[in-house]
């Protein structure tokens, strides 16, 4: 394991950092040192490791280990304080991690030191591989398709080096993550799982303050249920009859809306738990009276909450953001069946950070 080139320490889990230890000679509590270091510390390189020893620091660095947390290429700031980064791996590949940040913003400190800002809470919108091979039809990430999966040291790495630039004081325990940004995560489960765990086990962010979304990925719903720590389940509809979807999100001719469903019903929901079924309201798509009465009908007796989302637009993508008349009608039809329906607000479409903009998109582009 010492002799790997070019490994990565931030993916190891506390077992695979003791095993590293134990090769290196190194006592058993330098595993704990180590990991609280890499994701408690968020510690950007070997060098500033100083609580490992400088002689194991120089045997882990002559080993080929980095650290392996990744660089900030370029942060784009919107009005309503969320920031879209572009966050660069070591292969030079790069994805987009936003941070959406929600209470007053105020900063703290006599000017002196770099600003602290603060918050009453933050949620991170985070990347599970470079593109994506899923091909939505409203998604600007699928215009990139698949370059690469992200490792789980790499998913974990962008919310580390956002935390840092941020230099958040907010407690932990009040950070929000979904796994929405690029890519499909379940198409990436093994990594996507370990990352998860890394969080929850070594970070410290709280399971119960994460969300995963899947356009529908039906075996990975099964096993993803069966985990003993996991991530709200969130499930990208978009359509409420098998034709539109098809039309919308080519994957429904591999997993039909009919197993998409079927799975959800299956899926064991932990107490007071709901499934989020998330809604891109298309302008004359899928947005009609009509489409909200299949919804309704699909989602009957499940314990669901719906999120309409009106399309963010993006260059060299076919459809138009409906008039909020229409998405009102839309929620009123889901409300008065029953179901809790939310309008979510987007953030940041100013910089293409709001949902299916993200593209790696490094030039602000205006939005008519
Ligand atoms: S919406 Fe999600 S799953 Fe669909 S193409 Fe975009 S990133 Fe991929």
């Amino acid at each position: 394991m010492a002799e790997n080139k070019n490994s990565e320490l931030l993916g190891l889990n506390f077992q695979e950092l003791s095993e590293l230890m134990e090769t290196l000679g190194q006592p058993a509590y330098r595993a704990r040192q180590l990991s609280h270091a890499l994701y408690r510390e968020r510690q950007p390189s070997l060098d500033l490791l100083t609580t490992l020893p400088l002689a194991l620091r120089r045997q882990l660095s002559s080993a080929g280990w980095t650290l392996g947390l990744p660089k900030i290429q370029k942060r784009f700031v919107s009005t309503d304080g969320t920031v879209r980064y572009l966050v660069e791996f070591a292969d030079a590949q790069t994805v987009e991690t936003v941070w959406m940040p929600e209470g007053d913003g105020g900063e703290e400190g006599d000017g002196s030191e770099p600003e602290t800002r603060t918050y009453d809470r933050a949620t991170i919108c985070v990347s599970s591989q470079v593109g994506c091979a899923v091909d939505c039809h409203f998604c600007m990430t699928a215009l990139l398709g698949l370059l690469r999966n992200l490792s789980a040291g790499e998913i974990v790495g962008q919310i580390l080096a956002v935390l840092n630039d941020q230099l958040v004081n907010l407690d932990t325990q009040r950070i929000n993550l979904v796994f929405m940004g690029q890519g499909e995560p379940f198409l990436n489960f093994d990594n996507f799982v370990k990352a998860v765990s890394l969080l929850v086990e070594d970070v410290g962010l709280p399971e119960s303050r994460m969300t995963v979304s899947t356009s529908g990925i039906v075996p990975r719903i099964a096993d993803f249920g069966q985990l003993p720590v996991r991530p709200k389940l969130a499930i990208s509809l978009n359509a409420s009859n098998e034709e539109t979807r098809l039309q919308l999100m080519p994957i429904t001719k591999k997993w039909t809306l009919e197993k998409l469903m079927a799975a959800a019903r299956e899926f064991p929901l932990r107490n007071r738990e709901r499934l989020t079924f998330e809604y891109v309201l298309l302008g004359g798509v899928n947005d009609g009276d009509q489409n909200a009465r299949e919804v309704v009908q699909l989602l009957r007796g499940l314990r669901a909450k719906v999120n309409l989302i009106s399309w963010n637009p993006g260059p060299e993508i076919p459809y138009t953001t409906p008039n909020s008349a229409r998405v009102a009608s839309f929620q009123r039809i889901l409300i008065d069946a029953g179901i809790p329906t939310f309008i979510r607000k987007p953030r940041g479409r100013d910089i293409f950070a709001a949902c299916g903009q993200l593209k790696r998109t490094t030039e602000l582009v205006s939005i008519s």
